[in-house]
């Protein structure tokens, strides 16, 4: 979501005022950092950043600063106490009155502020994008209702609230037209997406799914991310869509009912199972990844246990695990918390080496089959190799031509690395 608001915050500039981005900070006009406070060490590295940039202001006074994102709209302008040179403070809803704010601040010796929560405004403004990768994220809704006792996101981007149906095809047509073959719908819970069409008629996330799909030229759908609580039959339904990528991000946080009580997640695993047991009837093989919380407070052995056990269970694939972290004015920073930290690191490092272990085995499995792979851009680590993804979301390295780029290919799996795949050209479709 954040890279995708960055790119939003460049292209306002870019129509308003002209700016390009550059990567050299020494010669830009205005420095933002675009901001996350999920977890604390996100919102720390806000302010070391914010302490180089203050050394490049002192040598440029008409330089501007500027915070947005959630630990902008979470401090306000608790950001000035401690960077009074910052000029412009933006929360994730605002930030496409950047060029007003831009100006404002240019005019006068104040710092602007802005963390209001306009509802969707913001996407009646953006202009349209100038070019773009094969695989673009679109944002369908923002914010999240759910209010789990661990999360900031309710404070910080605020309650849900979902785009209009036809802004959203006529963003992702736009996109198609500029050669995007893939397209992520984004959001902090996509499937509590709620609008209606023209004709008054309900739509939730499936129905979406099955409109884009209908777009001439987009013929990848992935969805981020679900809450399991609102995994409901029509969206495991929406699987028999061939379009919709055979991959499904659903974090579920903890495999212990005691714990997911806690954090107040309104599920309880058997729920969670019984969504994937269901979606694998449609989808045999699909690759399921999750987002865990490890020592949340007064989580016992048992309790983590309980997550190892449910790792083995569903077969997860690459997943994201986090230590408990304490976020300002949520219910669980009150808890008491009696797990030791090195008790945490611990469990975070067996829970992770058993992640990892499921997912190089689900790679390995992948060695000797074809993969249709959305060629991406040129390999990081050498210029003369192409690089894209599978659908269960790896990234395969190859030899190819660049008149591959933003096309589908089939690639055959030749070996598996810890985090990325290699291959050779089968066919092209
Ligand atoms: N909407 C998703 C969450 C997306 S945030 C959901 O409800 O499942 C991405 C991930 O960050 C979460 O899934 C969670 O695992 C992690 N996270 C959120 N708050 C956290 C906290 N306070 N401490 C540690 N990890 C956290």
């Amino acid at each position: 979501m954040n890279v995708y608001d960055s790119d939003k915050m460049a292209d306002v500039l870019r129509q308003s005022h002209g700016f390009e981005l550059t990567k050299n900070a020494e010669e830009a006009n205005l420095l933002l950092v675009n901001t996350c406070s999920i977890r604390e060490k996100a919102q720390e590295k806000v302010f070391s950043q914010l302490g180089r940039w203050k050394l490049l202001k002192d040598g440029n006074p008409e330089l501007l600063i500027g915070v947005g994102g959630c630990v902008a709209s979470q401090e306000g302008s608790k950001i000035m106490d401690r960077a009074p040179y910052v000029d412009m403070v933006f929360g994730p809803q605002t930030l496409h009155r950047l060029p007003k704010m831009y100006d404002d601040a240019i005019h006068s010796n104040e710092s602007s502020i802005d963390i209001s929560f306009p509802k969707v405004e913001k996407f009646d403004t953006f202009p349209k994008v100038q070019d773009a990768d094969p695989s673009a994220f679109v944002s369908i809704m923002e914010g999240c209702s759910k209010i789990c006792s661990f999360c900031v996101v309710p404070k910080t981007r605020g309650y849900e609230v979902s785009r209009e149906p036809d802004q959203i095809i006529n963003e992702i047509k736009d996109l198609a037209k500029k050669g995007v073959r893939e397209i992520n719908l984004l959001g902090q819970n996509v499937n509590a997406y709620r609008s209606k069409n023209k004709i008054g008629e309900k739509l939730k996330l499936a129905d979406l799914i099955n409109l884009v799909s209908n777009i001439n030229g987009i013929d990848r759908i992935r969805f981020t991310t679900s809450h399991p609580l609102q995994f409901t039959d029509d969206l495991i339904e929406v699987y028999r869509n061939p379009k919709l990528a055979n991959y499904l991000h659903l974090p579920v946080q903890s495999g212990s009912n005691r714990i997911l009580k806690l954090m107040r997640r309104k599920y309880k695993v058997e729920r969670y199972i019984d969504r994937i047991e269901k979606l694998r009837i449609v989808r045999p093989d699909i690759s399921i990844s999750s987002d865990f919380i490890v020592g949340f407070p007064g989580e016992t052995q048992k309790d983590f246990e309980e997550t190892l056990k449910l790792v083995d269970d569903i077969g997860f694939d690459q997943s994201f695990s986090f230590i408990y972290s304490p976020r300002p004015n949520t219910t669980a920073a009150e808890m008491e918390d009696n797990v030791p930290y090195e008790v945490k690191l611990e469990r975070l490092q067996l829970l992770q080496s058993k992640i990892n272990k499921n997912a190089k085995k689900i790679s390995d499995t992948m060695i000797n089959t074809t993969q249709e792979v959305l060629v991406e851009k040129h390999s990081k680590k050498d210029m003369n190799q192409l690089t894209g993804r599978t659908e269960n979301n790896r990234w395969v390295n190859f030899d190819g031509p660049i008149s591959l780029i933003g096309e589908f290919v089939n690639i055959k799996i030749t070996e598996a690395l810890a985090n990325s795949l290699r291959g050779r050209v089968f066919e092209t479709n």
